[in-house]
């Protein structure tokens, strides 16, 4: 894309983007750029009403019978293959439920047990430093219980890690941080030539990037449907297995540990000894939350409407675009200000967020909002030279590119206004 160098060259982009009208799916605010969907997606239009009627007529006057009228049994399912669409499974092969946190644990500590079946010498769980905490946290939890090491290592350095030593190797595909995106399939690769299993974390990549579970080769995955899908906050997430694993189970008796009845291969026997479903199906827990799961099928809705504009390759085309612009107002508007861009400039190399380091990220975020631009700030940790950021998604659904162009000049007379010094600003609420 050649440079934009005016707004109205910004506005003209959008004018000419075929994808443009999928914005008038959403419902958002007037007077607000919205860069936090890689947090919690936008409301589609469609979800009020749907959920309404699902309260109402599914549930108030249907009752118990939706379950097979409104099949609310089989919603997982479709939702599922949506899903699967979007990240290069096959349909029937991703289970919706649960968090991301719980997903994880359920993937992971099969991959382990997997791992401890075939290969019991292999003692390492292997992860980024800097991945989201969550992973992090249920990672150490699965090492605790099954007495493997958990090692954190720099992105960088993670082809010297792998080794004879390594389970499993768990990534987050596009950092949470950063931005940064790993090459899912050299890294998968990498992982498998030294014979461990590979839990991609898709949190930052479903709905923003195009992504190929099986070009890639990956083992499992898990990903939010809050964030890029739209699915409503709290949202259930999805949970995909390689089915060379789920059959593997099969043999071997290995099962994820959550092994609930509606996981199990008829749960309306009422059996009292668990025998697990088919397929991705045993991962499924419990009961699915219904409410929760028809906002995440109107959010998947809209990228199917998507697809005839040219589904998630033109997204990315666009999400890309859109970084870009930011990234080139930002440093030009924004130079001598204390902004350091630590998301990659090689666009390839990033998802579809930006991020920037400022020792007082928090207070001049809170000023951006104050003015409009929503975003959001990570704390950074000294003792993992870690800085403050400033984080901006471009949910490339409903972005324009006058937003990167508006919310770029926004931030710059935020910082030339000094007006983030404001003691209103430094006040720290219970979310960031
Ligand atoms: C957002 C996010 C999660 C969220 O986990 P929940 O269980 O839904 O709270 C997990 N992992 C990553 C990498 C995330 O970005």
């Amino acid at each position: 894309m050649d440079k934009v160098s005016t707004r109205d060259a910004a506005v003209a982009l959008d004018a000419a983007d075929i994808l443009a009208p999928l914005r008038g799916e959403f419902t958002l605010p007037d007077g607000v750029i919205y860069l936090d969907g890689n947090s919690l997606g936008a409301l589609p239009k469609r979800t009020a009403a749907r959920v309404q009627q699902t309260i109402e007529g599914e549930w108030g006057q249907g009752l118990i019978r939706s379950w097979n009228d409104a099949d609310w049994i089989g919603l997982a399912h479709g939702i599922g293959d949506a899903i699967a669409e979007l990240i290069g499974a096959r349909p029937g092969e991703v289970s919706v439920g649960d968090s991301t946190s719980v997903n994880l644990f359920k993937v992971l500590s099969a991959a382990t047990a997997l791992q401890k079946a075939g290969a019991p010498s292999r003692t390492a769980i292997v992860s980024e430093r800097s991945n989201f905490p969550t992973d992090l946290y249920i990672a150490e939890s699965i090492a605790a219980a099954s007495g493997l090491k958990l090692c954190l290592v720099e992105a960088d350095d993670l082809a010297d890690q792998l080794n004879s030593d390594v389970s499993v190797l768990m990534l987050t595909h596009v950092n949470y941080r950063s931005g940064r995106r790993h090459d899912m399939a050299a890294t998968s690769r990498l992982a498998h030539a030294a014979g461990a299993l590979v839990v991609w974390d898709l949190a930052h990549s479903a709905g923003a990037l195009p992504v190929d579970l099986h070009g890639a080769d990956a083992d499992f995955a898990v990903g939010c449907g809050y964030k890029y899908l739209n699915g409503g906050p709290g949202a259930p997430a999805f949970v995909w297995a390689h089915p060379r694993h789920t059959g593997r189970m099969d043999r071997e008796g290995l099962r994820q540990p959550l092994s609930g009845w509606l996981g199990h291969a008829a749960p309306f026997d009422f059996t009292p000894s668990y025998r697990p479903a088919a397929g991705i199906g045993r991962f499924v827990c419990g009961t699915p939350p219904i409410v929760a799961m028809r906002a995440l099928q109107c959010g998947l809705e809209v990228f199917s409407e998507a697809k005839v504009k040219g589904g998630m390759d033109a997204l990315r085309v666009k999400s890309m675009a859109l970084t870009d612009l930011f990234i080139e107002r930002v440093e030009q508007r924004c130079a001598g200000r204390g902004l350091e861009l630590v998301t990659p400039r090689d666009r390839a190399e990033r998802g579809s967020q930006v991020s920037f380091a400022h020792a007082d990220g928090y207070p001049i975020m809170q000023a951006l909002i104050e003015r409009g631009v929503i975003g959001d700030f990570r704390a950074g940790h000294a003792e993992s030279g870690e800085a403050n950021l400033l984080r901006f998604g471009f949910a490339p659904l409903y972005t324009r590119f006058v937003d990167a162009w508006d919310a770029a000049e926004a931030l710059a007379d935020v910082l030339e206004s000094g007006l983030w010094r404001e003691p209103r600003f430094g006040r720290r609420a219970a979310v960031t």
